[in-house]
C-alpha cells in the first residue's frame, strides 16, 4: 500500500497564537502545542514536498520541517493567512531551476494575480521572482500519482476547498459544507478540520459544529486546526471524545493513498 507523509506546518488562526498584544493564558503558556503558526499542512512522498497554502509563517514552517525542496502548491483560498508566504518559494525556484505549479479554484488565482502583480505584470526587474505555473482547480486530478479530490465548501459568504488525498482530507476555513461534499469525506483514517473556537463565528466551525461534523463523518481521527487562543491545548484534548484532537505545528503522520 502507497502512503505519504503529511506534517501540520501550522495549526493557528489568521492572526497566530500568541496573537499580538494579549496576555491570556494561552498565548502566555510555555507550553510549545500553544505555539500556532498560520494554517498548512505539507505532504510528502517519494521525494515530492507538496504544501496546501503558503502561510505569512510559510519560511519559518519550511526551515522547522527541513523541507529541502518544493513541488507544488494547492490553494484552498485566498484570504492573508493563507496565501501571503509565496514570495518565500524563490529559494527552491533557484535551487529546482524551475518555476513550481500552483492549484487553485479560478476566484483564488484571481486574487492571486491581484495580490501579487508583481510576479505577473511582467514588468522589467533586476530582482529575483517567484516562478509559478497557474492551473485552475475544475475537478479531481493527479499529481506526483496521488489523486487529488477537491472539496468544496462555504467560508461565510465566500467559498473555499478543502482537500481528500486517500485516507486523509483537509479542510480549513469552512462555516458550511454542503451535502454532496460530505459524501466525499466518508471512510477517512485522517481528518484535519477548522475548529476556530467554542464561540459561534460567521466565517469558521466552531468546535460544537466540527465535533457534529465528526461525528456525521465518523472519520478514525479528527484533528481540529485554524485554532484560535480560545483552546489550550491540554485543556481542551482533555475535553474532546477519544478520536477528536487538536492538531499542532509539527504533528506529523502518515496517509495510505
Ligand atoms: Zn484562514
Ligand atoms: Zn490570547
Ligand atoms: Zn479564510
Amino acid at each position: 500500500m502507497q502512503s505519504l507523509e503529511l506534517t501540520v506546518l501550522g495549526s493557528g488562526t489568521s492572526m497566530g497564537v500568541p496573537t499580538l498584544g494579549c496576555h491570556c493564558a494561552v498565548c502566555e503558556s510555555s507550553d510549545p502545542h500553544d505555539k500556532r503558526t498560520r494554517p498548512s499542512v505539507l505532504l510528502s512522498s517519494n521525494g515530492r514536498n507538496v504544501v496546501i497554502d503558503t502561510t505569512p509563517d510559510f519560511r519559518s514552517q519550511a526551515m522547522a520541517a527541513r523541507m529541502d525542496r518544493l513541488d507544488a502548491i494547492l490553494y484552498t483560498h485566498a484570504h492573508a493567512d493563507h496565501i501571503f508566504g509565496l514570495d518565500d518559494i524563490r529559494p527552491y525556484n533557484l535551487k529546482q531551476k524551475a518555476a513550481i505549479p500552483i492549484y487553485g479554484a479560478e476566484s483564488t488565482l484571481r486574487v492571486l494575480q491581484k495580490s501579487f502583480a508583481y510576479i505577473f505584470d511582467d514588468t522589467p526587474t533586476a530582482s529575483s521572482l517567484p516562478g509559478v505555473e497557474l492551473h485552475t482547480i475544475d475537478g479531481p486530478f493527479a499529481l506526483f500519482g496521488t489523486e487529488i479530490i477537491p472539496i468544496p465548501a462555504m467560508h461565510g459568504p465566500g467559498s473555499v476547498l478543502g482537500f481528500r488525498f486517500g485516507k486523509a482530507a483537509y479542510l480549513t476555513d469552512f462555516s458550511t459544507v454542503p451535502e454532496s461534499s460530505k459524501d466525499l469525506l466518508r471512510g477517512l483514517d485522517h481528518f484535519i478540520l477548522d475548529a476556530l473556537r467554542y464561540v459561534p463565528h460567521p466565517m469558521h466551525s466552531n468546535v460544537e459544529q466540527s465535533l457534529a461534523l465528526v461525528a456525521a463523518l465518523k472519520p478514525k481521527h479528527a484533528w481540529f486546526t485554524h485554532i484560535c487562543h480560545d483552546l489550550g491545548h491540554h485543556e481542551t484534548n482533555a475535553k474532546l471524545p477519544e478520536n477528536v484532537r487538536l492538531a499542532h505545528d509539527g504533528l506529523r503522520f502518515e496517509v495510505q493513498i
